[in-house]
C-alpha cells in the first residue's frame, strides 16, 4: 500500500528530533554531524538563537499579510541585498525552482519590453540543476528527471559546461539569455572557471543577451563571498537565490539590475507567500550573521582548511577517494568507490553528507561550523572509508 506521505524520496530510516549548531540528534540519543545542512540550506546550522528568536518574535506579531500591502521586513531585506550585491531590485518567492522560473520570466519579459519578443530561448548547461517545476525540468534538461512528464517545456537549449565555442554556436536570433550555476551543485560540485563566466558576459554583451546566475545552492555566503560569481568579478543581469537565504525557512529571491527588473510591472508576476513578514524576518536574521564583519572571510578560511584536510584524506585513501573539488563550504569528494555506498557508510559513522552527480560526495555544512567540526568530519570520513573497505 502506498505510504500516506507520497514516496518521492528514498529516505534514510532516521528522524531527527532536535539540532544544535552543526549537530542533529535523534530521540534515542544518537547524534550526527550535519555536513549536508539540509542540502546547503541550514546556513546558520540548527537552533541558531538569533534566527529562531527572529522567527518566533515575528510569528507572534504577524506572519502573513499578502503583497497587497507594504511589508517592511521585505523592503528592508531587499534594500540590504541591493546594498550588498550587483542588484538594483529584488523579488521574493519561496523556493529555488520558483526563483529560477521568475528569472526566466524576467529575461523573456525584458526582451519583450525591449521590442524583441521573438527572443525567448534560454541557453543552459549540461549537468545543470534548476528545479522540478515543468519549465525548470526543461531548463535542467536531464532525461532522468524529465521521464514520464510529457513534452518538455519549449525554449531551452543545452551546451557542455565550460565550452565557449559551443555557447557561441548555440546562440540564435531567438536566444534571450544564458543561465548558469557558477558552481553546479547537484551536477557534482563542478566549479566554472572564472574566465568562462567572464567570457559568457562578453558573449552576452556582444549578442545583446541577459546573463543569469543560478546561485540557489552556491550563493548566500557559501563560497566565502555573498555570491559565488563575485570571485570571477563578473556582472550578472539576474541572479536567483534560495536555500541558505532563509537559513531553513522557505524563502527564495530574484535579484536583478534595473535594466531588467523594470520590465516586471505591477500585475506581471506575483506570489501569495513570497516575501511575507515571517520569511523576510528569517532572511534578515540570516543576513545579520552572514554580513557581519569578518563572517564571510571566516567561511572562506574554513573552506580552505576543510579542502586541505580533505586533500589529506584523499591521499590516505586513494582506493576510496580520487580528489577534491569546489570552493568555500561547497566541496565535493570525488569517489573511486560508489558515492552512495560512501554516503551510507558516513551515516553509519554519524556524519551526514549528500551524494551528487559524477560519483561525488558533497559536503555543504552550515556556514557557522568550527575547526573542531571540520576535524570531527575528517575523522568520521576516515572511519567511513575504513568501514567501506571492510565491507
Ligand atoms: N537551483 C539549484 C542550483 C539547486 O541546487 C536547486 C535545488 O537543489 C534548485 C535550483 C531548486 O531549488 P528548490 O528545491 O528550492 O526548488
Amino acid at each position: 500500500m502506498i505510504p500516506s506521505l507520497m514516496p518521492t524520496y528514498n529516505r534514510a530510516d532516521i528522524a531527527f528530533e532536535r539540532g544544535e549548531g552543526a549537530w542533529l540528534f535523534t530521540s534515542d540519543g544518537r547524534r550526527f554531524l550535519d555536513f549536508g545542512a539540509g542540502i546547503a540550506t541550514s546556513s546558520l546550522g540548527h537552533g541558531h538563537p538569533h534566527l529562531t528568536c527572529a522567527i518566533a518574535e515575528q510569528a507572534s506579531r504577524v506572519m502573513h499579510v499578502s503583497n497587497l500591502y507594504r511589508v517592511p521586513q521585505a523592503e528592508r531585506l531587499a534594500a540590504r541585498l541591493v546594498d550588498a550585491s550587483f542588484a538594483d531590485s529584488v523579488f521574493f518567492c519561496n523556493s529555488g525552482a520558483e526563483a529560477n522560473e521568475g528569472m526566466v520570466k524576467l529575461i523573456r519579459r525584458a526582451m519583450h519590453g525591449l521590442g524583441q519578443p521573438a527572443r525567448t530561448r534560454i541557453l543552459c548547461f549540461e549537468g545543470a540543476f534548476h528545479g522540478r517545476t515543468l519549465a525548470m525540468l526543461a531548463a535542467t534538461g536531464n532525461a532522468k528527471y524529465l521521464e514520464g512528464f510529457g513534452e518538455p517545456v519549449a525554449g531551452f537549449d543545452h551546451v557542455p559546461l565550460g565550452n565557449l565555442n559551443a555557447v557561441r554556436n548555440a546562440i540564435t536570433p531567438h536566444t534571450a539569455g544564458i543561465i548558469v550555476e557558477p558552481i553546479q551543485g547537484e551536477g557534482g560540485v563542478r566549479t566554472c572557471d572564472p574566465r568562462f563566466l567572464r567570457e559568457l558576459r562578453t558573449a552576452c554583451d556582444e549578442y545583446g543577451l541577459f546573463l543569469g546566475f543560478d546561485e540557489v545552492q552556491c550563493g548566500m555566503g557559501r563560497t566565502g563571498r555573498l555570491f559565488a560569481h563575485e570571485w570571477a568579478e563578473v556582472r550578472p543581469d539576474v541572479v536567483s537565490s534560495a536555500k541558505g537565504i532563509g537559513g531553513g525557512f522557505p524563502l527564495g529571491a530574484i535579484l536583478a539590475t534595473e535594466e531588467v527588473a523594470r520590465h516586471l510591472t505591477p500585475g506581471s508576476h506575483g506570489t501569495t507567500f513570497g516575501g511575507n513578514p515571517l520569511a523576510c524576518a528569517a532572511g534578515n536574521a540570516v543576513l545579520d550573521v552572514v554580513l557581519a564583519p569578518g563572517f564571510l572571510d571566516g567561511v572562506g578560511c574554513l573552506g580552505d582548511q576543510l579542502a586541505e584536510q580533505l586533500g589529506g584524506l584523499v591521499a590516505d585513501n586513494r582506493d576510496i577517494f580520487a580528489g577534491v573539488r569546489g570552493r568555500g563550504l561547497l566541496l565535493g569528494l570525488e569517489c573511486v568507490a560508489s558515492n552512495a555506498a560512501l554516503q551510507a557508510a558516513c551515516l553509519e559513522e554519524g556524519l551526514l553528507v549528500v551524494a551528487a552527480a559524477q560519483n561525488v560526495l558533497r559536503l555543504a555544512p552550515p556556514l557557522v561550523i568550527t575547526q573542531a567540526d571540520v576535524d570531527e568530519a575528517i575523522t568520521r570520513l576516515q572511519r567511513a572509508a575504513a568501514r567501506l573497505r571492510r565491507q
